[in-house]
C-alpha cells in the first residue's frame, strides 16, 4: 500500500476505541486547565508567546520502553503560519500534539515556542497559550452557553456569541428551544456532527490562543455543513500558529507547509507545489492516487445531517 490513511471507513462501523477516547476527552482545556501545578519545575516562569513560532528540535519519545513512537523529529511550526501533517495512521501525528502540550515528558530533543522551552515553563501557561480542536468533538452536560464558555471560564456573555457568530453557530444555538441555555450533552438537545464541530470551534475563538492545534474531523459532513465548518476554521486559522493533522485535501494544498510522517519518522516536508512535484516522492504517488478517485483524502464516511 502506498500510502495507508487511516481507514476511516472501517473505523466507522467498529465500536470507538476506548482508550482513545479518554485520550481526546483528556485533552479538553478545563480538565488540562484543573491539573495541578505537578511536572512544573519550581523556578517555572510563564511563557510568554511574542510571534507563536513553535520548533520540534530531534524530539524522540516513547510510550513504552523500547518501542519508540517518534525518531528526533525536527519541524518548525512559523507563527501565523499553517502547517499540515499527514501521514498513516500509527504515524505519531497525535503524540507530537500530545507533547506540544506536555502530557508526556520527551525522551530527546526539545520543544520551543519562541525560543523557549517548554518543559521550564508552567504547564498553566503553555496549556493556556494553545487551543486545541479535537477530532472528536466533545460537549459536557450543560448549556450550549457554557460548552463555549469552557473555551475560557471568564468570558463575558458578549464574548461568547461573538465566538458563537465567527462559528458559524448562532444561527442553529438561536433555533435551539431556549438558545444558548439549550442543555446539551448526553441528556440534551441531539446536535449533529457539523453543529458539535461548530461549538467545538467556537470553544476556541473564546479561547483566543496564540497556537492552534486542530485535529480535522475524518467523517463527511454534507456540504453545507462542511462549508460552514471550513469558513469558521478558515477565520480561527488566519491569525494564528495553526498545526493541522489534515484529512482533506484542500486543507493540505492551502498550508504553508506540509510535514509527512511516516512510522515516527520526518519523511518529506515541503508546500504542496514542491512536494507534488518530486518524481518518486510519497506525497506525489500518494496526491495522484487520491486526485484520481475523489476530492476528498479519505473516502466519504456516513453523510451527516448538519445545519
Ligand atoms: P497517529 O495520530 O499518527 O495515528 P499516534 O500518535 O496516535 O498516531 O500513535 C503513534 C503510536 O503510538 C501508535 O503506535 C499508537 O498505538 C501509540 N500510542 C498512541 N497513544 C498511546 C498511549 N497513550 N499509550 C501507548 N501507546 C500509544
Ligand atoms: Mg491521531
Amino acid at each position: 500500500m502506498l500510502f495507508a490513511y487511516e481507514p476511516v471507513r472501517k473505523l466507522a462501523r467498529v465500536p470507538v476505541d476506548l482508550e482513545r477516547a479518554l485520550v481526546n476527552a483528556r485533552m479538553i482545556y478545563d480538565i488540562l486547565d484543573a491539573e495541578p501545578q505537578q511536572g512544573d519545575a519550581p523556578v517555572a516562569e510563564a511563557l510568554q508567546v511574542k510571534e507563536g513560532n513553535v520548533l520540534f528540535d530531534r524530539v524522540s519519545f516513547a510510550y513504552a520502553e523500547h518501542m519508540p513512537v517518534l525518531h528526533g523529529v525536527t519541524l518548525e511550526a512559523k507563527a501565523g503560519r499553517t502547517t499540515a501533517i499527514v501521514g498513516p495512521s500509527g504515524a505519531g501525528k497525535s503524540t507530537l500534539f500530545a507533547l506540544l502540550q506536555r502530557f508526556h515528558d520527551l525522551d530527546d530533543g526539545k520543544i520551543t515556542i519562541d525560543v523557549q522551552d517548554i518543559s521550564l515553563v508552567t504547564k498553566h501557561s503553555l496549556r493556556s497559550a494553545i487551543a486545541y480542536v479535537s477530532q472528536h468533538p466533545y460537549l459536557f452536560e450543560g448549556t450550549i452557553r457554557d460548552n463555549i464558555r469552557y473555551g475560557r471560564p471568564d468570558a463575558t456573555d458578549a464574548e461568547i456569541d461573538e465566538a458563537a457568530r465567527l462559528a458559524n453557530a448562532e444561527e442553529f444555538i438561536l433555533r435551539q428551544p431556549q438558545g444558548y441555555e439549550t442543555l446539551v450533552g448526553e441528556s440534551g438537545a441531539t446536535l449533529s456532527g457539523g453543529q458539535r464541530q461548530r461549538l467545538s470551534i467556537a470553544r476556541a475563538i473564546v479561547r483566543n490562543a496564540p497556537i492552534l492545534l486542530l485535529d480535522e474531523a475524518t467523517s463527511a459532513l454534507d456540504n453545507e455543513s462542511e462549508a460552514k465548518v471550513q469558513q469558521a476554521l478558515d477565520r480561527v486559522m488566519k491569525t494564528r500558529t495553526t498545526l493541522v493533522i489534515a484529512h482533506r485535501l484542500s486543507t493540505v494544498i492551502n498550508a504553508d507547509q506540509i510535514i509527512v510522517l511516516e512510522e515516527g519518522r520526518l519523511v518529506e516536508q515541503g508546500t504542496h507545489r514542491t512536494l507534488v512535484r518530486k518524481p518518486h516522492g510519497i506525497y506525489a504517488r500518494f496526491y495522484r492516487m487520491q486526485t484520481e478517485k475523489t476530492d476528498d483524502l479519505l473516502e466519504a464516511a456516513p453523510v451527516d445531517s448538519g445545519g
